[in-house]
Parts: structure tokens; C-alpha cells; sequence
């Protein structure tokens, strides 16, 4: 069982990954948490390139590829042995993540990045993935509040890219219906992971 968590900054996909690992450890059953980019040496390698705050210069196809790049990696050594041997793998981010950001919010185009995906992934895709919609402006108070900070010039400047960015989510959401559940993020931690526990259990019992 592949599950992913989605969400813009702020959206709460941290705490909501606890709360699903504490959920699997109360039914006993074996599974890892993992994130992209990242997740093994070399994934986490190019994740260092990606977010690296000097790398102003790197053209937008090159990000999608190497998000891409780093995914595969990851996928063949870490989430794919997994998952033979029977392990739910919990995933912090997955392809939806490259089609919300590079293909819509930076305008690649969603068909696009799907395709250097389907090379990249070979067409795997998770079992189910939950995207947590909050509007950005909630989600970047909550950064700035968690940092005991105001909102500040920089955050406001992100803010039209965040919009994008959920515009992008809601778009794929609506291409995989039977797979992303949207879960209403600007609801407390708490009461979110309630309502995802629910629809979790009965999958978990299969
Ligand atoms: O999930 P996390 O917050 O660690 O993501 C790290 C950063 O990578 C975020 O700032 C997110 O905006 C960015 N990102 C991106 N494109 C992706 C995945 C993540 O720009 N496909
Ligand atoms: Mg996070």
C-alpha cells in the first residue's frame, strides 16, 4: 500500500504524517515514512541542488527533470522493495507535487511533467493520496506563527506562486478522482486527521 500526502507550505502535511504513523502503530501493521525529494543519499543529493537558495539561475524544465531524476531514484531503492515486501509506504510528497508546481504553478504545462514522470516512475502511481487544501494565506501565517514571526514582504511576494500552486492541486485532484482524496486543511491538525484516519481504516483492513 503507496499512500502520499500533498499540500502547499502550511498545509500541515508534517503533523498529519505523525498522526497516520501513530494510526499504524496502533493497528501493528509494518510501514515506513519517507518524503520527496529525498529519502535515500542521492535523491536527498539532488534535493540540495533544488532548494539550494543561490540556485536562482536553474531553468524550469531542468528543476522538473531533476525532481523527476530524484524520484526514480527513490522509488527503485526504497519504495518499491517496500512495497514487495509488504510494507505501507507513507510518502511526504510524490508526483502530484511535480505536476501542481512545474506543471501548472510554473506553466510547464501538467501534460508535460506527467510524461517525463511516466518515464521516470515507469507509471507507478501511490494507492491513494490525500491533498490538504488550506488558501495560502492560512498556510503562510501558519509558517510564520510556527517560527513566532509576522508575516513578512517575502511571504507576500510567494503568495501569488502559492495560489498557483493550489490551483495546479485542484486540477490533478479533479484528473484522479478514484485516488486523491481533498481534505480540508484549514481545520485543526486534529480534527484533519480524524476525518483521514476514517477513510484510512477500512483500506487498512483489506
Ligand atoms: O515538502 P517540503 O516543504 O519539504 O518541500 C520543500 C520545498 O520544495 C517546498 O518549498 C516546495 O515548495 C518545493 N517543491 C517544489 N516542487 C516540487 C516539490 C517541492 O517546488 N515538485
Ligand atoms: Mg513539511
Amino acid at each position: 500500500l503507496f499512500i502520499t500526502l500533498e499540500g502547499g507550505e502550511g498545509s500541515g502535511k508534517t503533523t498529519m504524517m505523525q498522526k497516520l504513523a501513530d494510526l499504524l502503530d496502533q493497528e501493528g501493521l509494518p510501514y515506513i515514512v519517507t518524503r520527496e525529494p529525498g529519502g535515500i543519499r542521492i535523491a536527498e543529493g539532488i534535493r540540495e541542488l533544488l532548494l539550494h537558495p543561490d540556485h536562482t539561475e536553474m531553468d524550469i524544465r531542468t528543476e522538473a527533470l531533476l525532481y523527476a531524476a530524484a524520484r526514480r531514484q527513490h522509488l527503485v531503492e526504497k519504495v518499491e522493495p517496500a512495497l514487495e515486501q509488504g510494507t505501507i509506504v507513507l510518502c511526504d510528497r510524490f508526483i502530484d507535487s511535480s505536476l501542481a508546481y512545474q506543471g501548472y504553478a510554473r506553466g510547464i504545462g501538467i501534460e508535460e511533467v506527467l510524461s517525463i514522470n511516466a518515464f521516470a516512475t515507469d507509471g507507478r502511481f501511490p494507492d491513494y493520496t490525500f491533498y490538504l487544501d488550506v488558501e495560502p494565506e492560512v498556510g503562510l501565517a501558519r509558517i510564520a506563527a510556527g517560527k513566532g514571526r509576522e508575516v513578512n514582504r517575502l511571504d507576500l511576494e510567494a503568495l501569488h506562486f502559492h495560489h498557483l500552486v493550489r490551483e495546479g492541486y485542484r486540477k490533478v485532484a479533479a484528473m484522479y478522482p478514484e485516488r486523491i482524496t481533498v481534505v480540508d486543511a484549514s481545520q485543526s491538525p486534529e480534527v484533519m486527521a480524524e476525518a483521514v484516519k476514517m477513510q484510512l481504516k477500512p483500506i487498512l483492513e483489506d
